[in-house]
């Protein structure tokens, strides 16, 4: 049996052989193959270097993979797919925040549990900010609530699977992923575990506020067109409010005879629809945008340095 475990890194330089040494003691008196993916997402640091260099000293079967820039761990993640060559695949982040003993624990399950398909791990204890905490929890409220898939609230990309899930997540060609979605969307069996993660090995976490909200609109847009239907219910609100409002007008002429002064509501009014509209607008923005960048068809990342274990290097 043969474990495959993709390493998406950006900007890892210091963490790439602490990796493979964790990596390597955890499958030292364990009976599986393994081999390491190693995912340049067009780091800046020497993130490259150092992969070339734990592949020309052979300790463990490697693979370095390199993209032309950054394209994101999500495109990492595919590329890793796509050249696993092992019975289970594992989806690991470099800094050992999450450790790679955890994938031996995650693969006996896999054995020794064949109803289940993957293995999923999900952070017990969480290591972050409370403002993040909240924006995250904020987040899977809206996603279940929004898309017809459900989200595990602690859930993580740390993964192990059988080959078959793999070949299920490659046949999904969208442009704009969302692993979280993708494992939910195509379902199979998954046990859950908790994990502690550690704290980062080195280096800085490769997020922002502005990135994750990226991540956050693709998790929602791309499994779900419940967004757009707001834009028919506000439009039916606000006409409802529309007509009820004139039948209080006609009625107070009717009665007081007196013309109501509507200054003041006109100019809220005009604003309220007008931002509405815009608001209206950006979903439908959101959705055809995404249309347009699925159609021109454009490769997901693109590999510049490839280098594989068994001698072959391009
Ligand atoms: N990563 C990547 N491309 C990016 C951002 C992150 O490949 O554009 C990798 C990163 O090197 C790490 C993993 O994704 O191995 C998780 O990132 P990070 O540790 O920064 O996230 P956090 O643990 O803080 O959520
Ligand atoms: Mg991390």
């Amino acid at each position: 049996m043969k474990v495959s475990m993709i390493v998406p890194c950006y900007n890892e330089a210091e963490n790439i052989a602490l990796f493979q040494n964790a990596a390597i003691a955890a499958f030292s008196d364990c009976k599986y193959d393994y081999e390491i993916i190693f995912i340049d997402d067009g780091s800046t640091d020497a993130t490259l270097q150092q992969m070339r260099k734990s592949f020309h000293e052979q300790r463990c079967p490697i693979k370095v993979l390199s993209f032309s820039r950054n394209f994101g761990k999500e495109a990492g993640i595919l590329a890793g797919l796509k050249y696993a060559s092992g019975d289970y695949i594992s989806i690991i982040d470099a800094d050992l925040q999450q450790r790679p003993e955890i994938i031996v624990k995650m693969i006996r399950i896999l054995e020794e549990k064949p109803e289940f398909d993957i293995v999923a791990a999900y952070q017990d204890r969480r290591g972050e900010s409370k403002f993040l905490s909240m924006f995250k929890k904020l987040f899977y409220k809206l996603s279940n609530c929004l898309t017809n898939i459900s989200l595990k609230s602690d859930a993580s990309d740390f993964r192990t699977f059988r080959r078959c899930v793999a070949d299920s997540i490659l046949s999904m060609g969208e442009y704009h992923r969302f692993s979280k979605g993708i494992f939910a969307w195509i379902g199979y069996n998954t046990c859950h575990i908790p994990y502690t993660a550690c704290k980062r090995a080195a280096g800085t976490t490769k997020w922002n506020f502005k990135k994750l909200t990226n991540y956050a609109v693709d998790g929602i847009i791309g499994f779900s067109t419940t967004p757009l239907r707001i834009a028919t219910l506000l439009g039916t609100l606000t006409a409802v409010s529309a007509l009820i409002y004139l039948v209080i007008v006609i009625l107070q002429k009717l009665i007081t005879g007196i013309d109501i002064p509507g200054y003041a509501t006109i100019i809220v009014l005009i604003l309220f629809l007008g931002s509405m509209q815009l608001f209206c607008i950006g979903i439908i923005g959101e959705y055809v945008g995404r249309t347009f960048e699925q159609s021109k068809n454009r490769p997901i990342y693109l590999t510049k340095e490839i280098l594989i274990y068994n001698g072959s290097e391009k």
